[in-house]
């Protein structure tokens, strides 16, 4: 289908410019031939592209930064790209009502740094913070670093301002504390992954800041070794705002990009954190005795922020580390902590069947991994059997009582297996809804739901 050329807004004519609004960051990502990009100015741009779009049948993909890891910002085929990142008005920081009024193409860290600045705190932490949008965040239900205590994007959204396809401007929520009017339709949206609506603004809940975080960085002699702290780490009463796990092959690969003082001749390391305000060096202490206990084999406790933070930044720069070591399939199954052992066993079985290299690394104190299985480009067999390794990786989680996907959302990449973990019933019930607000099917179609 060729795009009609009414489309009543200006859009990207620059090949260049208009190419790097055609793929995200998902493994073989490619462009398609013909496709149009809006990057929206504001409210009135969206309203008039999403009227077209349904009028005319034409498959709209909302876009932030276009840093999803599933495919599901990827341009498509006679489609619109609608790019939201120039809606980045960030209108309200309320200190009194604790909440913040922002557009859906501000950065995740331009809220989190203007809610500091006024002492408060939006936890959502992406590994991505930096350069993703809250709009992108919202739509995926993104988690991160300090889910461990304080929950994904879900538990912070109040209210949204949205365009369905028609081009009907709609809100839903509150901007009160507390609100039970009617059915919870913020939440039906937090997580659609573009499928339902393009969100416009978005009200945000925010926290008291916590304090500055002090971190432990435990060694292990076993990735499952590791894995066994953790559930220590989970039955503790304060719990730490983050725990994340690194194998020995991805400290490698961080430690490659730049020294940031992870230490080499372990098999598994744990970064663990306190901020809760007036305990954090009483907290770190506790756990690196609890660590201890639970068999690590060395414990050090960053008290100076600056070696924290540095350990942080290479947390961060884990994956453009894994990247430059080559092509890889990235996982996001979820399990419940109690089974993560388990899943850490299943995996390297799944590597020495495969003969493939899967690098584990994530939000472990979620359950949540990422493990990272490589393959050679060159040798279709080699991307034939990573491929089967991923794919048992998710029905091993879905065994185990997981999820397919923890935050990185179902995409393309994960379309396959939804109907695994929903069943038929309940996906035709989850088509229905979106047949509700997008009777047409333009909204991301192709993705979450396949068809
Ligand atoms: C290095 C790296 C680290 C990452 N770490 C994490 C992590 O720790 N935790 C995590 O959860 N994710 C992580 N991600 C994945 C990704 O950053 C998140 O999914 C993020 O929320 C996407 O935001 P975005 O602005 O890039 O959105 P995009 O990639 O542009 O879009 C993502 C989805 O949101 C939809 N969308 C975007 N804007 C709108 C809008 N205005 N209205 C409606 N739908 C919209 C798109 O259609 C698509 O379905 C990481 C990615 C990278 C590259």
């Amino acid at each position: 289908m060729s795009t009609p050329t009414s489309l009543p807004i200006r859009t990207v004519t620059d090949p260049d410019v208009k190419a790097t609004y055609a793929v995200d960051q998902s493994v073989g990502a490619t462009a398609p031939g013909d496709f149009e990009v809006v990057r929206a100015r504001d409210l009135g741009d969206v309203v008039e592209v999403m009227r077209w779009a349904h009028e005319t049948r034409t498959p709209v993909v909302p876009q932030g930064a276009r840093s999803s890891l599933t495919g599901a910002s990827v341009a498509i085929e006679g489609g619109v790209v609608l790019n939201t990142e120039g809606l980045d008005t960030l209108s309200t920081v309320d200190p009194l009502e604790g909440l913040a009024v922002l557009g859906p193409g501000v950065v995740t860290k331009t809220l989190k740094d203007a809610a500091a600045a006024e002492g408060l705190f939006y936890p959502p932490d992406p590994a991505s913070a930096a350069f993703c949008t809250i709009g992108g965040n919202v739509a995926t239900n993104a988690g991160g670093l300090c889910c461990v205590k304080y929950g994904v994007t879900a538990d912070y959204v109040r209210a949204l301002q949205l365009v369905l396809p028609g081009g009907e401007v709609v809100r839903t929520g509150h901007r009160t504390a507390k609100g039970v009017a009617g059915l919870d339709l913020t939440g039906l949206f937090v997580g659609s992954e573009g499928t339902l609506g393009v969100v416009t603004e978005v009200t945000t809940r925010l926290l008291p800041a916590p304090d500055p975080a002090l971190t432990v960085l435990a060694t292990f002699g076993s990735l499952e070794a590791a894995s066994v702290a953790i559930v220590a780490l989970r039955r503790e009463r304060h719990r730490p705002s983050l725990v994340e796990l690194l194998d020995r092959a991805a400290v490698a690969a961080v430690q490659a990009l730049a020294d940031y003082g992870f230490p080499l001749d372990c098999e598994a390391v744990l970064l663990v954190q306190s901020d809760r305000p007036d305990h954090t060096s009483e907290d770190v202490q506790r756990y690196a005795g609890l660590l201890t206990d639970a068999g690590a084999v060395d414990v050090a406790v960053a008290d100076d922020p600056a070696e924290a933070d540095l350990l942080l930044a290479g947390r961060r720069a884990l994956s453009p580390a894994l990247e430059a070591k080559g092509p890889r399939y990235l996982e996001d199954v979820c399990v419940p902590v109690g089974r993560l052992t388990e899943l850490i066993r299943t995996g390297r079985e799944i590597a020495a069947r495969h003969d493939v290299e899967i690098v584990m690394a994530g939000h472990a104190g979620d359950g949540n991994l990422h493990p990272s299985i490589f393959f050679d480009p060159t040798d279709p067999p080699s991307r034939q059997r990573a491929h089967l390794a991923f794919s048992e990786m998710v029905t091993a989680a879905l065994r185990m009582g997981g999820t397919i996907t923890g935050e990185h959302g179902v995409g393309t990449l994960k379309a396959p297996w939804l109907a695994q973990e929903l069943g038929e019933r309940e996906l035709e019930r989850q088509r229905a809804v979106k047949a509700l607000f997008d009777p047409r099917g333009i909204l991301n179609p192709g993705r979450v739901y396949w068809s």
